[in-house]
C-alpha cells in the first residue's frame, strides 16, 4: 500500500512493550510499519532494569508465545507465582489466593519489564515489515479521514494510513489528536527495589495494606523478592535520597521482619502514581493502545495484561481488513475495537480504583471496612476462586 521512504501503512508512536508487541502482531502481513521511539536505538536494544516485575496472566503468556516472545525469555527470568496473600495492618488474618488444589499450575509468572522489551525488540529487528525510527519524538500529528501526517523532532515528516499512539499514560500523541482523558494524579509513588532475604517466600506474593504505606512483596528467584512500597510523594523522595545503609535499615523496619534479614539486590526506582482513561480510543485514521488508552493503577498488576490483549484485538481487526482488501483505518472497525476494549477493561479498571480508594484511606472506618472486606471475600470461596481463575485465564 505505502509508497515512498517516509510513507507507511501504519506509524506506531512509542516502542514500549505494547507498541513493540503491536508491531510484532502485524508481522504476518506485508503492511509497511514504522515504530517511532524517542529513546536512542542502543537503549532500546539493551533495555536497563527499571524495577518493574510484570505479573503475566496465562492469557498474556499465550499471546507472547504466539509472537515468539515467551520462549525467547530465559527460564531464569520467569518466576512462578503460586499464590497471593492480602494483609491488613497488624491483623494476623490473610486473604488467600492459591492455585487449584493439586494442579501445581501457577497463578501466573513474574517477568522483568526490561526482559519483555528486550525480546520484543529482537523480534521486530528480525522482521522486514517494521522500521524502527529511534532517538526522535513525535512533535506534531495531523489526521483526517484520508490519513495521518506525523512530524518528528528532527523535522522529518511521515505519512500513514493509520497512526497508532502507544506513548504511555501521559501520551503527547493523544493530546495532538485532541482526545481528552480522565487523568488522576494520586499524590503517591511506588518505590521499588529487589532484596535478598533470609526467609523463604515459597513463590507466594504478599500485598500488605499497612498504616500510611502499602508494601507488596513479589517472589522472584529463591531468596530474592521485589519490594514495592506505595508512599506519599515526599516520603518516597526522602527514601530515594537515603544512602544504601540507611535505606535498608528503614526498609527492614517497615517490613517488620517478615522476610528476615535483608540486603539490597538492585538499585531503587520510583513511579509517581497516575491513572488515565482516554475519552476515546480512536479518531479518524488514528487509534490508541497501551497506557495511552488505559493507564491502570499497578496494584492489581493488570495494565500490561489488558493492553496486550487490546493490541491483539486491534491487530486482528487490521489484518482481517487487509486480507479482505478493505480499509485498515475503517471507522467502523476502529469503533468496534474501542467498544471491545472498553467492555473488557472497564470492570477491572473501576474495581481497581475502588480498591485503591478503600485501601488508601487512613481513617478508622476505612480500616474496619478493609478488615470486613477481606473476611467477607475469604468466606465466599466462589469469589476467591473466581479471582484466582481470572488470574489464570
Ligand atoms: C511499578 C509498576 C508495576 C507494574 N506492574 C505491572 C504488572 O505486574 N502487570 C501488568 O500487567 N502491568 C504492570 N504495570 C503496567 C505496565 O508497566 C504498563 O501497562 C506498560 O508498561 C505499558 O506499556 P506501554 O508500551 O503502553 O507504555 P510505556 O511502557 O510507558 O512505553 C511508552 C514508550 O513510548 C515512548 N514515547 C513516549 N513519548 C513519545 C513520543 N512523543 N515520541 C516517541 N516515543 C515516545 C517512551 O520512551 C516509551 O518507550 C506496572 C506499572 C508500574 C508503573
Amino acid at each position: 500500500m505505502a509508497g515512498s521512504d517516509d510513507s507507511f501503512d501504519i506509524v506506531i508512536v512509542g516502542g514500549g512493550p505494547v507498541g513493540l508487541s503491536f508491531a510484532a502482531s502485524l508481522g504476518q502481513s506485508e503492511l509497511k510499519v514504522a515504530v517511532v521511539e524517542q529513546q536512542p536505538l542502543e537503549r532500546l536494544a539493551d533495555p536497563a532494569f527499571d524495577g518493574r516485575e510484570i505479573a503475566l496472566t496465562h492469557a498474556s503468556i499465550r499471546i507472547l508465545r504466539e509472537l515468539g516472545a515467551w520462549d525467547a525469555i530465559p527460564a531464569s527470568h520467569k518466576s512462578p507465582l503460586q499464590g497471593a496473600r492480602v494483609l491488613n495492618g497488624s491483623s494476623p488474618f490473610a486473604l488467600c489466593f492459591d492455585s487449584p488444589r493439586g494442579s501445581g499450575e501457577p497463578l501466573g509468572f513474574l517477568v522483568p519489564n526490561c526482559r519483555i522489551r528486550d525480546v520484543l525488540f529482537k523480534i521486530i529487528r528480525l522482521q522486514d515489515h517494521a522500521q524502527l525510527i529511534c532517538g526522535h519524538s513525535v512533535v506534531d500529528a495531523a489526521t483526517s479521514h484520508k490519513g495521518a501526517v506525523i512530524t518528528l523532532s528532527d523535522g522529518r515528516r511521515l505519512t500513514a494510513r493509520l497512526l497508532v499512539a502507544a506513548d504511555s499514560r501521559l501520551s503527547a500523541t493523544r493530546d495532538l489528536l485532541g482526545i481528552g482523558a480522565d487523568i488522576n494524579r494520586l499524590g503517591k509513588a511506588m518505590l521499588i527495589c529487589r532484596v535478598r532475604h533470609e526467609r523463604a517466600h515459597h513463590q507466594i506474593a504478599v500485598e500488605w495494606f499497612d498504616h500510611r504505606q502499602t508494601i507488596a512483596m513479589l517472589p522472584l528467584m529463591e531468596g530474592v523478592s521485589s519490594l514495592l512500597l506505595t508512599l506519599h510523594l515526599n516520603e518516597a523522595d526522602r527514601l530515594l535520597a537515603l544512602d544504601d545503609d540507611l535505606f535498608l535499615r528503614e526498609l527492614t523496619n517497615r517490613c517488620r521482619g517478615r522476610l528476615g534479614e535483608m540486603t539490597l539486590a538492585s538499585n531503587r526506582h520510583s513511579y509517581p502514581l497516575v491513572t488515565t482513561w482516554a475519552h476515546k480510543f480512536w479518531a479518524p485514521s488514528a487509534a490508541l493502545i497501551g497506557d495511552a488508552a488505559i493507564g491502570m493503577h499497578p496494584v492489581t498488576a493488570h495494565g500490561f495484561n489488558i493492553s496486550l490483549s487490546g493490541q491483539k484485538q486491534l491487530a486482528h481487526r487490521i489484518l482481517t481488513a487487509y486480507r479482505d482488501r478493505r480499509d485498515i483505518a475503517d471507522p467502523d472497525m476502529l469503533h468496534g475495537y474501542e467498544s471491545c476494549l472498553r467492555r473488557s477493561a472497564a470492570p477491572l479498571y473501576n474495581a481497581t480504583n475502588l480498591l485503591v480508594g478503600l485501601y488508601s484511606g487512613e481513617h478508622l472506618a476505612a480500616r474496619l471496612a478493609r478488615h470486613a472486606g477481606l473476611r467477607f471475600v475469604q468466606y465466599l470461596p466462589f469469589v476467591r476462586h473466581g479471582i484466582s481463575a481470572m488470574l489464570r485465564r
